[in-house]
């Protein structure tokens, strides 16, 4: 088994971290964090794709396990989840694959392009993200391929984690610096450390 949480990391934290150091013990594999390099369902991310990489390399590298993989960013255009599962297949064989996702992305999985082949590809392992329950059609597609043990096959379940994650996320990150607050405690040291060298989501004026 190899797992994959992807990501625009803008910028990535300790919540991001968290959640894969869970994920890698509840699947006992190694987990790469994949860079969206350009999101396509939601605004241009406020740090290039170049300075986000540098964040997660530092952040990975710091974590025995944890490595940033560039799938995504060597592809260039729009960084849409079935056309990575699709390289990953190729890259990984038959092995079995999990797209690890919390549950605020998850109740939007019905927007993904060709959503219903991502499980064609790999597993779902979804994240309880603190004040996102499934809900609606992302609940009956889980209900539909629940799978409390992932390894037996190479694709095709959905496994929903109950353990706590930290209610932590970038945007709230974001808006923590561009009015001067010290976030430290939210990011992995070397990520913190090159955001305030680089004035990474400070306020321009
Ligand atoms: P933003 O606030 O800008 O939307 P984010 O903090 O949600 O960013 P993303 O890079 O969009 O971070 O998230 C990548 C993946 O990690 C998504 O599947 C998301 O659900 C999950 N994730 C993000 N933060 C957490 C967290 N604190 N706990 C568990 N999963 C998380």
């Amino acid at each position: 088994m190899i797992a994959f949480l992807g990501g625009t990391f803008d910028p990535v934290h300790n919540g991001h971290l968290h959640a894969a150091r869970v994920a890698a013990e509840a699947l006992s594999c190694p987990v790469r964090l994949v860079l969206s390099a350009h999101p396509p369902h939601r605004p241009r991310p406020e740090a290039s794709a170049e300075r986000r990489w540098a964040l997660l390399e530092l952040a990975c590298a710091a974590e025995a396990g944890l490595e940033a993989d560039d799938v995504e960013l060597r592809r260039g255009g729009p960084s849409y989840t079935v056309d990575t599962l699709e390289a990953l297949r190729l890259r990984h064989g038959d092995e079995s694959l999990s797209w690890i996702i919390g549950t605020d992305a998850f109740n939007e999985i019905r927007t993904w392009r060709r959503w219903r082949k991502v499980l064609d590809l790999g597993h779902l392992l979804v994240l309880h993200r603190p004040g996102a329950a499934l809900k609606g059609a992302a609940l009956s597609f889980y209900r539909e391929h629940r799978s409390d043990d992932l390894g037996r096959q190479p694709a095709g379940g959905i496994r929903l984690l109950d353990q706590p994650m930290l209610p932590v996320s970038a945007s709230a990150i974001r808006a923590l610096i561009a009015e001067g607050n010290d976030v430290g405690h939210l990011l992995p040291q070397g990520v913190s450390t090159y955001i305030r060298r680089h004035g990474l989501y400070a306020r321009s004026d």
